[in-house]
């Protein structure tokens, strides 16, 4: 049975510089080739889970200077009537992508940290309990939004990147599912090597879905108390930027479907592989189709 899933997160304007190599501290590089893209984790996150089939509303703020952002959202089927223009300017993420792919990002939310509690009341006033919610860390509300959603009966995930103090006050135990990549599973847990970060974080929260992306080294996951764990599909990378939100969103996309975890992981973790053969993050999120075409052909 599919349900709506409901996005409260970021809508970023992405600056993205292409650079022979990410810069060492106090070096200055030229870059090859600068762009502009729509992103921001909660609007790239939505647009994966629209194209992978979901019916999907957000919640965001943008300024004046987001309307393309908004645009893109609406033309990938999410509904945005919630996503509104606040007089701080756009969220600003200062992105460097180098020629094997890797990535630094520097983000300043600026109108992201506008939404309200009120905000989010008024969202949810449009979910009905079982609806599932998706969130990341990079706008204001999160702590509001967990009590509301806990209230309403919604199934809450969190995203929880970039991870910080947002995240780190918030009660696990009121999430149904967590997902962080090796990189915040060990800012979280103060270990280094994944798969014991993700025993101790099992074992404390048993009730807990969690799910950790590796990159290139693909995922693992603790799911209904049970591991499960699989390879990225090998693909030329050239942009890992969104690589993480393609899988979220294309993961809570299936999810809200009622897709077993371990086809829906599977699809997600195709669609994390598409997302770097693309660069930009929202052009990278790909569609339910070429999902289910990279599924096909690994099988
Ligand atoms: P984030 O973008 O949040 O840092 P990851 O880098 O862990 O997330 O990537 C998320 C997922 O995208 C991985 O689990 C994997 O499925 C896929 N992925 C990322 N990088 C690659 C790659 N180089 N090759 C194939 N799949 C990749």
């Amino acid at each position: 049975m599919s349900t709506t899933l409901h996005v409260i997160g970021s809508l970023m304007i992405d600056r993205v510089l292409r650079v022979p190599a990410l810069p060492a501290p106090g070096e200055t590089v030229m870059a090859r080739s600068a762009a502009v893209h729509p992103g921001g984790k909660g609007a790239n996150q939505a647009v994966a889970a629209a194209r992978c089939g979901a019916r999907v509303r957000m919640l965001g703020r943008t300024g004046s200077d987001g309307a393309f952002i908004v645009r893109e959202l609406a033309a990938a089927g999410v509904d945005t009537a919630c996503v509104m223009t606040s007089d701080a300017m756009s969220g600003f993420a200062a992105v460097m992508v180098a020629d094997d792919g890797m990535n630094s990002i520097v983000i300043a939310p600026e109108a992201n940290s506008r939404i309200g509690d009120a905000d989010i009341d008024a969202f949810l006033t449009g979910a009905a309990p079982g609806d599932l919610l998706l969130m990341q860390n990079e706008c204001s509300g999160l702590g509001h939004a967990v009590t509301r959603a806990c209230e309403v009966g919604l199934k809450l995930w969190l995203n929880a990147a970039p991870m910080g103090d947002a995240v780190r006050q918030i009660d696990l135990g009121a999430l149904s599912c967590l997902l962080v990549n090796e990189h915040e599973l060990a800012a979280l847990t103060g270990i280094g090597e994944p798969e014991a970060a993700l025993d101790r974080l099992a074992n404390a929260w048993p009730k807990l879905d969690i799910v950790v992306t590796l990159g290139a080294a693909g995922w693992i996951a603790r799911v209904d108390g049970a591991p499960l764990s699989g390879r990225a599909i090998p693909v030329e990378a050239i942009d890992t930027v969104g690589c993480g939100d393609a899988f979220v969103g294309a993961l809570a996309a299936l999810r809200s479907e009622g897709m077993p975890w371990i086809d829906a992981l599977t699809r997600a973790n195709a669609a994390g592989a598409l997302a770097a053969t693309i660069a930009g993050a929202i052009p990278s999120m790909p569609t339910r189709d070429a999902i289910e075409r990279v599924v096909a052909r690994a099988n």
